[in-house]
Order: C-alpha cells, then sequence, then structure tokens
C-alpha cells in the first residue's frame, strides 16, 4: 500500500502557512456517502465550497441497498430534496433531455429505486470529489492535541482537520476546514441478547443471523419457505418481516414463525395516533393483525428476552433459549431474524479532537433523539442547520431557492 500526503497538504515547517488563503473556498470533508452525506456534499458544493465525500463501500448508499426490496414509507416529494431534484433536472437539460419528470410525487419507491434514480445520479453529478472505497481510519487537526486550546475555539479552528484515509491502493491524508460525520448507524445492528447484549452463542453465530430485512419473497426466500423462524423485535422493520413471512405462509403453510418482544404490550407494534407516514401505519396495524387474527402458525410471544442463539453447522439449524415472562424455553429453528434496531458505532474511526470540536458537525440517526424513526427530511434540516452556521447566514435556505428554480422549470416545460 503506498501512503501519501494530498495534494492539499504541502508539509511546511511553519503551521502558519496551513491557513487558508482568503481568496480559497472552504473545504468540506463529509464521511459517509449515504443519503445525507450525498446531499450535504451537495449542498456544499452549490455553495461554492470544495468538496471531499468518502465512502468506504465500492457502491453508493450500500445501506440503502441493504433493504432494496422494501417499499418506503415516504412518497418520493419527501425523500427528495427540491436541491437534489434541481440539480439531475439541470443536468439532463444540459444534456437536453427534457422529458426528465420525477415519478410521481405521490409514488413510493422501494430502496433500490431510491438509490438508481436518485441517489447514482446525485453521486455522479460530484465527479472526482466522491472518494469511492475510501475509509475515514482517523481524524483530528494539523499540529494540535485534543485538549490544546479548548476554551479558545477560533485557535483550533485557525488549524485545518486532518483526515487519514484508506483505499485498496493507498493511504491517504486529506485537510479540510470543516468535517460533516454522516457515518449513519443502519450498518452496525444492536444485538438479539437481553439488556441489547449479545446473547449466547450470538457472537459465534451472527454471520447466520439476519439483522437486516430480509428479502422474503426474492432471493432469501429459501431460508423462510416451508421453515420455521424466530422473529425477533417490535419496530417497523420487524413488522415488515413479519408481514412478509405471513405472506409467504400463504404459499407454502408448512412453514411457522416465533414473534417474541421484551414488551408488555399484547400487540407487538406500537402505533402512533395521527401517524403522518400512512403507509407505515398501515404496515403496524397489518403486522397487528397477524397476531390478533390467531393465525395456527404464527405465534406471539411478548415479555420474553433471548437468552442464547447457537447455530449448529451440523444441522445447519439453531439451538434458542428464550426467557418468557421468566419461564426457560428451549426450542430448534432453522432462521433467525434480529430485527432489533441500530445502535452508534463508535469504534467506526479514531479521533483526536476535543469533545466538543468547533468546525465538527453530525448529521443522521446519530445526532437525533429517537434513531428508531429518523427519517431523511429531518436529515435535510440538520444540513440546513449546519451550513447555516458554517456559513455565518441565518437565513440561508438552497431548498426554498431550488424549489423556486424547479417551479421555473415546471413553468418552462408547460409552456412548451
Ligand atoms: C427499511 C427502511 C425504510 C426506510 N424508509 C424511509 C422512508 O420512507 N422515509 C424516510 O425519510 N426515511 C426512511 N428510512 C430512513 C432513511 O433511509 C435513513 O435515515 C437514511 O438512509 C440514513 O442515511 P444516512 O446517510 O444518514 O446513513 P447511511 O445510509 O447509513 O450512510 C452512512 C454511510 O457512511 C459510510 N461510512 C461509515 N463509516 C465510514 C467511514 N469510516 N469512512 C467512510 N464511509 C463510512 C457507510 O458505508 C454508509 O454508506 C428508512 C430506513 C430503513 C432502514
Amino acid at each position: 500500500m503506498i501512503a501519501r500526503m494530498s495534494d492539499t497538504e504541502i508539509p511546511m515547517p511553519n503551521p502558519a502557512h496551513r491557513q487558508r488563503r482568503q481568496s480559497e473556498p472552504p473545504r468540506a470533508a463529509i464521511i459517509g456517502g449515504g443519503p445525507l452525506g450525498i446531499e450535504a456534499a451537495h449542498y456544499a458544493a452549490r455553495l461554492g465550497h470544495a468538496v471531499w465525500l468518502f465512502e468506504r463501500d465500492a457502491q453508493v448508499a450500500p445501506d440503502v441497498r441493504a433493504w432494496a426490496h422494501v417499499e418506503m414509507f415516504s412518497p418520493w416529494k419527501q425523500i427528495r430534496s427540491s436541491l437534489g431534484a434541481l440539480l439531475i433536472r439541470e443536468s439532463l437539460k444540459a444534456e437536453k433531455v427534457n422529458l426528465w419528470k420525477y415519478p410521481p410525487d405521490r409514488v413510493h419507491p422501494i430502496g433500490s429505486n431510491f438509490v438508481k434514480l436518485y441517489l447514482e445520479p446525485l453521486v455522479s453529478l460530484l465527479g472526482t470529489s466522491y472518494l469511492r472505497e475510501t475509509r475515514v481510519a482517523a481524524l483530528g487537526r494539523s499540529y494540535m492535541f485534543p485538549g490544546e486550546h479548548a476554551a479558545e475555539p477560533e485557535k483550533r479552528t485557525a488549524r485545518r482537520f486532518r483526515i487519514l484515509a484508506r483505499s485498496p491502493l493507498e493511504e491517504r491524508v486529506y485537510t479540510a476546514d470543516y468535517v460533516i460525520d454522516a457515518t449513519g448507524v443502519s450498518h452496525t445492528s444492536h444485538w438479539a441478547g437481553a439488556g441489547g447484549l449479545p446473547a449466547l452463542g450470538e457472537l459465534g453465530s451472527r454471520g447466520k443471523i439476519f439483522y437486516r430485512i430480509p428479502d422474503v419473497a426474492g432471493k432469501d426466500r429459501v431460508h423462510f419457505l416451508g421453515k420455521k423462524t424466530l422473529l425477533i423485535g417490535d419496530g417497523t422493520s420487524a413488522a415488515e418481516t413479519a408481514v412478509a413471512l405471513a405472506e409467504l405462509l400463504e404459499k407454502e403453510p408448512d412453514g411457522s414463525f416465533l414473534w417474541v418482544t421484551n414488551s408488555r404490550s399484547e400487540m407487538p407494534c406500537k402505533l402512533t395516533p395521527g401517524d403522518p407516514l400512512l403507509r407505515r401505519d398501515t404496515l403496524l396495524k397489518k403486522a397487528n393483525l397477524l397476531v390478533k387474527s390467531g393465525h395456527p402458525r404464527i405465534t406471539f410471544l411478548p415479555i420474553t428476552q433471548v437468552e442464547a442463539i447457537q447455530h449448529s453447522l451440523a444441522t445447519g439449524r439453531f439451538q434458542v433459549t428464550l426467557q418468557v415472562n421468566h419461564e426457560t424455553q428451549r426450542m430448534t429453528v432453522d432462521a433467525v431474524v434480529a430485527n432489533v434496531g441500530s445502535r452508534l458505532d463508535s469504534q467506526n474511526f479514531e479521533r483526536s479532537l476535543h469533545p466538543q470540536e468547533p468546525g465538527l458537525y453530525q448529521i443522521g440517526a446519530k445526532a437525533a433523539d429517537g434513531a428508531g424513526d429518523f427519517l431523511l427530511p429531518e436529515g435535510r434540516r440538520q444540513i440546513q442547520d449546519i451550513f447555516r452556521q458554517i456559513t455565518g447566514r441565518p437565513d440561508l435556505d438552497l431548498y426554498a431557492e431550488a424549489e423556486a428554480a424547479l417551479k421555473v422549470m415546471d413553468g418552462e416545460q408547460a409552456s412548451g
């Protein structure tokens, strides 16, 4: 592996030389090429900032691809931003493709269409700013230790961020004036065991457990058809899985599934009164109805914690131990789906920074309370707020500007 400095960090003995020249645009480093990292990168680029967007995976938005088959709760109108839509339409117009229309605003795309029709085109517009297969391994500030100038943020911001990133070919140092951490949480699942710890045997069996929403009707069907499944969890992902498993039971009645949650509620899924997302509300009600209707091949066990999950290579099955309302039950199942939510991966990259480092911002579920229900419009509000702080312009609103530009384009298209 080759190790080198980025073009923007030429080694110089005097730290003062590192400071950005007034004429240069600010340099943004955005870590994580999911929907919000891509969004933030375009926001910065539209402001004229120079951008690095680091994505450790070879593919665009790998966390969304993990649920490619799932229909989204939100319609396109809420999924895409006005800025993203404008950028795509501007580029198509430049290529003289005037027929482009987003799928009707009210359509709910599946995850794979979100990637194909929106995120991939936006990434291609980023050009060389997008660094694929480039994992940020460590983040600090040039010429500065974490505790130095703790009470004087202006002294800390006088030194640029220093980012150590690794790609398959090289290790390289990049520098930036501000950093946005958009590394998400969805790639790091909670453990299925009691208290959020790994159940006995779970560490060794995790490669065989489905922690995401399996594609029960598609590529993962073979794992569930005519099989006995243990489903753990009570959120929307578990509801998706339950409904898909029940639909499979219609086709192959020999299977069964056991649905366990640690809550005391009689129904697995908690509804939000007046849920603005109709599709989510319908899904949760449908999942609860499976339990309420007393389907003979679906068993629901509340007040249950998972004590042990042991996968056997010899049989390909799992030995499971549950504490059901303080009574031990042991059983063998063919598949385990643990839709138990995501957690923060504090080990993701090393930070040699002050705990309240100026110029470092977080976006996405990790920056919000109630990470489980985090939605994209909230992420865009975070982005807007961050750029207002960065630019010192409290009225900055690229989304409103983009919305207005889209209307003009629509008008032009309508008039021929
Ligand atoms: C099944 C499902 C359905 C959903 N439906 C909706 C919906 O209908 N409406 C809605 O608004 N929201 C919905 N959401 C939520 C929404 O999709 C997420 O909030 C959003 O995808 C999060 O995007 P993100 O960019 O914050 O994180 P992520 O998509 O997780 O992106 C983080 C990226 O960072 C990369 N990364 C991590 N560490 C590093 C590193 N060290 N260096 C470089 N790269 C790194 C990862 O590879 C990843 O690509 C849904 C979520 C799920 C799971």
